[in-house]
């Protein structure tokens, strides 16, 4: 008997909840609707020019019309390593690097690199909804473990253990966490990391939004921290969020070698080498100082505190004030059972699509992050529309009954 025409394994792929959001909010603004999408996961300003000139003069140079070593370009590679010891004190060989097509490719070829059939990874809800596809196409299972708005949504040792056995190989931690905007403290990055290591249970370690911090929360990379971890630990970060760079696609991971060895391997016959323009302005990028982000932190800080205050404000809403990244994570149990017009609200998904529909607002139901009841509002995009929007979702709620 032949199999289907799409195979399971792909073919029960959900599409990416946060493009479609953002697709949809397109649609509707290119039909003239005023639509302020707060769906967004990139920074709204354009890639700092020093590393614009990097790529235009890369295109230039016939060198890099040709192609590269799979794992990336080696002074990029050896930029990375020293970019690495700089942001987080982790000192690693360029050996220990594979340069890929953005930081979602980092995700997937880690777990192709590290789960078997039937092995588990812990997942801690709200999860970047990227996060269990590749699982289930290297097999594996992905188990959630619930984080709130109560816990901050940090996930605890205790609940980690609890849902430890013996086909666990790996847990995919991320702070600053997209969606929650938590931020875990030191000795909390440091108890999990040793968790991790007592129990050999893999790390991928989720770093793309480091510099993305605010008041006094601090970024702390679990390999710095926890020596023992580094042999089961895959580090993953990229330019996206830190240069505004998310349409270039180069991210990276930081591994063991024998497993960079084995990434690179893969990479060979997947994509080859990222392309190389891109992996040029990513040297410029991390060869350069900071004062991108700092600049574009300074926004995003302004802008957190608006809709934090404006979400604060909302009958129904709860939110905590974002440590990190760009997002914040409000609940919405509170309209839940309440309607809005002719709507009855019985979920997230119905407060998305009326927000949609009567307030021309676009967010991302907690649906798409595995936990029901929230909702994701990024605060990457301008002032104005932020203001506006918000406004428009308030007025909108006042509404419930
Ligand atoms: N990790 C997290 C937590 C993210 O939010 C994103 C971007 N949405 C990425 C990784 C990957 O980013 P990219 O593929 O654009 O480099």
């Amino acid at each position: 008997m032949p199999s289907g025409r799409i195979s399971n394994r792909v073919a029960s792929i959900a599409p990416s909840a946060t493009l479609a959001v953002t697709n949809k909010a397109n649609q509707l603004r290119a039909a003239g609707e005023p639509v302020v999408g707060f769906g967004a996961g990139e920074p709204d300003f354009p890639t700092p020019d020093y590393i614009v000139e990097a790529a235009v003069e890369a295109c230039r140079d016939p060198k890099n019309h040709r192609y590269t070593p799979a794992g990336g370009l080696p002074e990029l590679k050896a930029a990375i390593a020293v970019k690495t010891k700089r942001d987080s004190g982790y000192e690693v060989e360029p050996s220990q690097v594979v340069v890929t097509n953005g930081g979602k490719h980092a995700v997937y070829n880690a777990l192709a690199g590290v789960v078997e059939a039937g092995d588990e990874v812990i997942i801690p809800t709200p999860f970047w909804t990227t996060y269990p596809e590749p699982v289930r196409l290297a097999g594996g299972i992905p188990v959630t473990v619930e984080t709130t708005i109560e816990s901050g949504f940090r996930v605890s040792v205790e609940q980690l253990e609890a849902a430890r056995n013996d086909k666990t190989k790996a847990l995919i931690f991320v702070s600053p966490s997209n969606p929650s905007g938590a931020v875990y403290d030191r000795a909390e990055v440091e108890a999990i990391g040793q968790w991790a290591a007592e129990h050999g249970v893999w790390v991928l370690t989720d770093e793309i939004y480091e510099h993305l911090v605010y008041d006094d929360n601090e970024f702390h990379s679990m390999p710095t921290l926890v020596p023992e971890v580094r042999d089961t630990c895959v580090v993953l970060n990229g330019v996206a969020k830190t240069y505004a760079m998310t349409g270039w696609r180069v991210g990276w991971t930081i591994a063991p070698v024998d497993l960079t060895k084995a990434l690179t391997s893969l990479q060979s016959h997947q994509t080859s080498n990222v392309a190389n323009v891109s992996q040029r302005a990513a040297l410029a990028a991390v060869t350069g100082d900071l004062s991108a982000v700092d600049m574009m932190r300074a926004a995003f800080d302004r802008r957190r505190l608006t809709m934090y205050n404006m979400l604060t404000a909302m009958d129904g809403v709860e939110v905590l004030l974002p440590q990190g990244a760009f997002y914040a994570f409000p609940s919405m149990e509170g309209l839940i059972g309440r309607r809005i017009g002719s709507t009855e609200i019985t979920s997230t998904l119905d407060v998305a699509a009326v927000a949609l529909e009567e307030a021309k607002v676009a967010f991302v139901p907690g649906e798409a992050f595995g936990s029901p009841g929230y909702a994701r509002f990024s605060f990457a995009l301008g002032d104005d529309d932020l203001g506006a929007g918000l406004t428009r979702l308030g007025d909108l709620l006042a509404t419930a009954r």
